[in-house]
């Protein structure tokens, strides 16, 4: 800490998320004219890179720092209560997954070089998982007895997954680790299996309803996944490594895996348009394939064991905060959705030595305060205590970082009614407020 970081650290102790003690190391990644490797970046990848959201350890892996976990979080919050809801029980399944359960489904060779494998000191072959049917058809069938009446039955998970992707790229986008909430569904007959692969296809467009972004549910190919039915959702943008088609005239939105991109798979129409599209969920009603290979069974009222009916879903929850970003943002200005945020507003007081700042000293530590009372401003201000920078400096840096709230204790301060200049970044608004009407604001 240098003599000017210690002494800001005695001012605003009463506040509980300060700037300076942040860490969130800003580093300046050239444009792509200038980058001597050809890789291109996505917009998202360079602003997170820049901006101390994530930085990268190796090709497709990342640290998260500070700002991007609070991101993180948020979106683990809202994937967690939604799961809540339809009885989803939380779990983690080992990293490892032992090769043979693997070749038992035919997926060592399906997922070939993709698949990240290790070898064990006693000649055992282990898959770092980039998905985890296998392991839980396995945790599944090593518990016997298991009656039709435990169904359905519902685990999920949020951890990291590993692909050895040909081309990791766009950051956090197609990443080689990354995170997952991968939850896998079993029921006794398809009947049942297909109304829970409703309720969470529901959930799902709940989940993403809270996030705020608009997304598209898409019907997507089963692919080396197996099964009968499949849904894909969705960010449309240019950068997407999906091609989805929509038809003007029965309304199919798919992948073009499915349907091919020339004419509609369902009426033959050929008055179709194609977009790009973010994958960043995927649903699967499985059935056996999973379950048969791997004798995960249930007894029947007879006391037969007969295979259970699975369902799998994904969500690239990684992809996701990368994925917002890359649609929100403007060329040198990150933006977040209001749910994912890191912070919800950020408070800019004045600059050391200016006349304000007595006065703007209190009226910050008092405003902090008020603004935490605000549930949805709980543990969500962040104070700007840089107090050696310019307003303007600090402002600029503000809206770079996108939150989506600026609150700015300047010249008004000093007034007999004081007033704040609250920069509402969603709104494109810049707005004065006395305190009342501040609180009254969010
Ligand atoms: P893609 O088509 O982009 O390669 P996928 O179809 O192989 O993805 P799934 O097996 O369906 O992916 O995995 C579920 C979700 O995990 C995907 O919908 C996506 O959001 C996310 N995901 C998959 N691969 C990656 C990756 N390499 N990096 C980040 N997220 C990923
Ligand atoms: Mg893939
Ligand atoms: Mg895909
Ligand atoms: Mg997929």
């Amino acid at each position: 800490m240098n003599a000017y970081q210690k002494a800001n650290s005695k001012l605003y102790l009463s506040v509980r998320n300060r700037l300076t003690r942040i860490f969130q190391p800003i580093n300046i990644v050239p444009k792509d004219a200038k980058r001597k490797n050809q890789e291109i970046l996505s917009r998202s990848q360079r602003l997170m890179l820049e901006l101390g959201i994530i930085r990268q350890a190796n090709p497709g892996s990342f640290h998260f720092l500070p700002l991007g976990v609070r991101a993180l979080d948020k979106l683990l919050h809202i994937v967690d209560e939604e799961m809540l809801k339809i009885g989803a029980q939380k779990v983690i399944f080992p990293t490892l997954t032992h090769s043979k359960l693997w070749k038992s489904t035919g997926r060592l060779e399906d997922f070939g070089s993709e698949l990240f494998t290790l070898t064990d000191r006693h000649n055992q072959m282990y898959i770092l998982s980039p998905t985890h049917e296998e392991a839980v058809s396995d945790l599944i069938a090593s518990v016997s007895q298991i009656s039709y009446k435990e169904f359905p039955l519902k685990l999920y998970q949020t951890t990291n997954k590993y692909r050895d992707e040909i081309k990791p790229r766009f950051g956090l986008m197609r990443g080689r680790q990354f995170l997952m909430k991968d939850l896998y569904s079993f029921d006794i007959d398809l009947e049942s299996a297909k109304h829970t692969y409703d309720e969470v296809c529901d959930c799902y467009n709940a989940i993403f309803t809270k996030i705020g972004v608009p997304f598209h549910k898409v019907m997507g190919s089963v692919g080396a996944m197996g099964g009968s039915l499949s849904h894909e959702y969705h960010y449309k943008a240019d950068i997407g490594e999906d091609q989805l088609m929509r038809c003007s005239d029965c309304g199919l939105h798919a992948n073009i895996d499915l349907v091919g991109r020339d004419k509609c798979s369902n009426c033959n129409s050929t008055n179709v348009t194609i977009s790009n599209g973010i994958e960043v969920g995927h649903t699967f009603l499985l059935g056996d394939k999973y379950s048969k290979a791997l004798k995960a069974n249930y007894l029947n009222e007879k006391k037969k064991p007969i295979s259970l009916q699975m369902g799998s879903y994904g969500l690239g929850l990684s992809r996701i905060l990368a994925a917002v970003v890359e649609v929100l943002s403007q060329e040198e200005e990150m933006r977040w959705p209001l749910a994912l945020a890191p912070y919800t507003a950020i408070i800019i007081p004045p600059k050391e030595g200016s006349k304000e700042e007595e006065a703007g000293y209190h009226l910050t530590e008092r405003v902090c305060s008020l603004l935490e009372t605000l549930p949805c401003l709980e543990n969500n201000i962040l104070l700007d205590d840089r107090i050696h920078f310019t307003i303007g400096r600090r402002i600029i840096d503000a809206r770079r970082v996108g939150y989506p709230f600026i609150i700015v204790i300047g010249s008004k301060c000093m007034e007999q009614m004081p007033l704040f200049e609250l920069v509402d970044l969603r709104r494109n608004t810049s707005i004065n407020l006395n305190e009342e009407q501040l609180l009254l604001y969010f």
